[in-house]
């Protein structure tokens, strides 16, 4: 009876605990940061302002007693600035730089269960456009800053917040106007950004992921030019079969496999929580300093995203060409997207296109200049920070270093020499990602763990 009475009172009491812990001051104020920004609308239309957002945030920093000095809001555009505020450390180390965007890829009332601009939270989860790309993220770094100034923590580096602007697309891409016009400003030994994060799977949580090297996308045009003439008196030099031919050869192409100390550590570690044996074997066998070429070949079978963290990939997406029904072709053109693996050149992926569509009548060019990515070396205080706190929260899951098939604003600070990491403790199921579709959402216990990690992590990193 006594013990009965006991366990009871300890299920009573923890069940308060629990109550006051999710009601905790700085829970609260994190939501209530993470609710106003997901309601400011930040697509890049004429209805969307990433300026309310940063002023938003501001006024928060300021409210918190952070110095108007510190908080520099400003940008190129009227409704795409960006947010910069410095929280002073000692000096002792250089600055460590919190990347987060704060626009939202477009969203329509009518695609979506209810309204994407108004913040919900629903039998465990927390709804609306940006709660995972990447609202959370941004709502938990100033919270977070928040949070440590009123405990009157004294970092041993600036911390340095950026909130920006058109990262998923726009002609004002915040990051890399604060990279070359405001260096000063942003300029850090390392950066945390997006593009990591803890994945589950129907509740169980797997792997966390640090990004530490993304693929450079580079779009190719192809274009196939002729004198035409009338449909009815056709000759054997058309545009269109130039290119069709051309085209034919290049979908047999595929680039050798080269894995980075980031992606054969990521295979090696995967290969750890695979739960088929055969497929953990293979990732074993491409981790390997010569990696094995008949594994490399099944994985890359099973599943594309294996096949792209291998290898560059380039893929014809857009078609084009004649100008009318009865009349030879005078022009046809294709799009080619290359997503290039990190150190790989654009002029040798060209040169290998040139020489896999083999034919001098299909000109091969490139649609705009790409922004060549280098692959940040795995810093070791970031790694052991992340996998000590992992094993911290989250027993079991293991850290994989990734390289994103995509692209990041974090390409541009890792161009201009600060290594960053796409690190997130918000953990999303691997088979519901809702980014930039529709009800978009996170759980609420995941923004909460979040919020927590990253408490942690600036805390550990900035000491
Ligand atoms: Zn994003």
């Amino acid at each position: 009876m006594h013990r009965l009475a006991v366990a009871v009172s300890c299920i009573f009491i923890s069940a308060a605990a629990a109550a006051l812990a999710q009601t905790a001051p700085y829970k609260q104020r994190a939501r209530e940061i993470y609710k106003e920004l997901v309601e400011i609308n930040t697509t890049d239309t004429p209805a969307g302002s990433v300026t309310k957002a940063a002023e938003a945030v501001a006024a928060r920093l300021r409210s918190a007693g952070f110095a108007d000095a510190d908080i520099r809001l400003f940008g190129p555009a009227p409704n795409k600035f960006n947010l910069v505020m410095r929280y002073r450390g000692t000096g002792a180390k250089r600055p460590m730089l919190l990347l987060a965007h704060l626009d939202v890829v477009d969203a329509k009332r009518e695609d979506w269960s209810f309204d994407p601009f108004v913040f919900r939270e629903d039998s465990g989860w927390f709804y609306g456009r940006g709660t995972s790309d990447d609202k959370a993220m941004a709502s938990q770094f100033v919270a977070n800053l928040i949070r440590l100034k009123e405990e009157g923590f004294k970092p041993e580096r600036d911390l340095i917040l950026a909130l920006t602007a058109d990262e998923e697309g726009g002609d004002y891409n915040g990051a890399e106007w604060l990279v070359t016009q405001h260096r000063d400003l942003v300029d850090a030994e390392f950066a945390i950004n997006e593009g990591g994060g803890g994945n589950m799977r129907k509740g169980k949580y797997l792997t966390n992921e640090i990004q530490a090297a993304e693929k450079v996308y580079q779009d190719f045009r192809l274009e196939v030019t002729n004198s035409g003439g009338h449909s009815s008196l056709p000759i054997k030099d058309n545009a269109i079969y130039h290119l069709a031919q051309g085209l034919a050869r290049l979908s047999a192409l595929e680039f050798p496999v080269q894995l980075s100390e980031i992606t054969s550590t990521y295979f090696e570690r995967s290969a750890t929580v695979e739960t088929d044996p055969a497929t953990a074997a293979d990732m074993r066998a491409v981790a390997r300093a010569t990696p094995d070429a008949a594994a490399a070949a099944r994985l890359s079978a099973k599943l594309p995203y294996w096949n792209s963290m291998m290898r560059t990939t380039c893929v014809a997406t857009r078609l084009g060409g004649g100008h009318a029904n009865n009349a030879l072709p005078q022009l046809a053109t294709a799009n080619v997207n290359c997503r290039i693996l990190p150190g790989a050149t654009v002029e040798s992926v060209k040169q290998r296109l040139v020489d896999t569509l083999a034919d001098p009548t299909i000109t091969v060019s490139l649609v705009k200049d790409a922004h060549p990515s280098q692959p940040a070396t795995l810093r070791a205080d970031v790694l052991n920070a992340v996998e000590s706190l992992t094993k911290e929260m989250f027993p079991g899951v293991v850290v994989v270093p990734v390289m994103s098939t995509g692209a990041t604003d974090g390409l541009y600070f890792r161009n201009a020499g600060i290594p960053t990491y796409g690190v997130d403790g918000t953990f999303g199921d691997i088979d519901d990602v809702r980014a930039h579709g529709r009800d978009e959402r996170v759980g609420v216990k995941q923004y909460f763990e979040g919020l927590e990690f990253q408490y942690r992590l600036i805390r550990t990193l900035a000491k």
